[in-house]
């Protein structure tokens, strides 16, 4: 069970990315533009040294360490693909193509036929042990998977779908409808407020304990980003914002959502949680939040969200250093 190195170098939308929050920047071209020719397509999943990425119940195939992704060659899955619930064309790093390849079947048992390549993890715990490309494809594949076990029926005649050859649609099967699905994302944005040298991190009830967070929310229907960032303040802290910037994005496949990084400024510093979801919130300058992490009263996000980075961000604009913690 060889896992061929990516190469980044192959991959030409490598260099637009600069900032690589988890899950982010995957070496992988997609190739959408020929994708859907079946035999292109069937080219490249016959080929010995394409890759398959094993998802069962939203879970993610890793070595018995879990420290990397288990790709499994086209030989490993020869005997079981055609029984495979949906094969997903992920995309190719010049030399190997890879595929998702869905199992879930409805069954509890892990599949029998992938005992021995390793374990099943939830994606969003195992992430911080996995390399960056890792990340990506599994999160990448955990996301389709997501999406095709949610369109198993056409959402305009409730026929049943099934899926186009290189995974990306779901057609309905009904004649008379025969409409494509495609994948959805659903955008949220996640804001962090200053006013001054202060950052405004709020707490729900929810949470682990200690836990403060950015502001966040779901970008609702006409809506456009940057109105939800000045709704989502207002409606959970009652905080007027009268600047902001874009800062990074995130694809977030728990299940479905991209979140959009943003930094606020504040009106003022007056704040009214009226919104029942917070338990708090405070607002923290760099020395208060050094010292309430280093004192255990405050924790920060875990290392994979991109809360966690528009925070430490905050802290180092200034050329501050915050120590690691967890
Ligand atoms: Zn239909």
């Amino acid at each position: 069970m060889a896992k061929k190195a990516y190469n980044p170098a192959m991959n030409k939308h490598s260099s637009r990315c600069n900032v690589k929050n988890y899950f982010a920047g995957l070496a992988l071209d997609r190739a959408a533009g020929v994708r859907r020719d079946p035999e292109w397509l069937q080219k490249r999943m016959q080929a010995p040294d394409s890759y398959f990425v094993p998802v069962w119940r939203e879970r993610n195939l890793l070595r018995a360490e879990a420290s990397a992704a288990a790709l499994l060659s086209r030989a490993e899955v020869d005997p079981w693909l055609e029984n495979a619930d949906a094969v997903v064309f992920l995309g190719e790093d010049g030399e190997s193509a890879y595929f998702a390849l869905f199992l879930d079947g409805g069954d509890d048992a892990v599949p029998t036929q992938l005992v021995g390549f390793g374990e099943f993890h939830q994606l969003k715990g195992a992430a911080e042990g996995l390399g960056e490309n890792d990340r990506g494809l599994l999160a990448y594949a955990r996301a389709m998977a997501h999406w095709h076990g949610r369109q198993r029926f056409c959402s305009d005649c409730g026929a049943p779908t099934h899926s186009s050859s290189d995974g990306h649609v779901r057609i309905c099967s009904s004649s008379e409808c025969g409409r494509e699905h495609f994948p959805r994302t659903d955008a949220a944005v996640i804001v962090v407020v200053e006013h001054g040298t202060s950052c405004l991190l709020v707490r729900q009830p929810r949470w682990r304990e200690g836990l403060y967070s950015a502001l966040a929310g779901f970008v609702e229907a006409g809506e456009s980003v940057e109105d939800a960032v000045v709704r989502e303040v207002y409606e959970e802290v009652g905080v007027r914002v009268i600047g902001q910037r874009y800062h990074s994005s995130q694809p977030w496949p728990f299940p479905s959502s991209l979140m959009l990084g943003f930094e606020a400024k504040a009106a003022a510093r007056e704040f009214n949680p009226g919104d029942d979801e917070l338990e708090d919130a405070r607002w923290f300058t760099r020395e208060e939040y050094a010292a309430a992490l280093a004192s255990g009263e405050v924790k920060m996000p875990s290392r994979p969200s991109i809360a966690r980075r528009l925070i430490s961000d905050w802290y180092g604009r200034d050329g501050a250093v915050l120590s690691d913690v967890d």
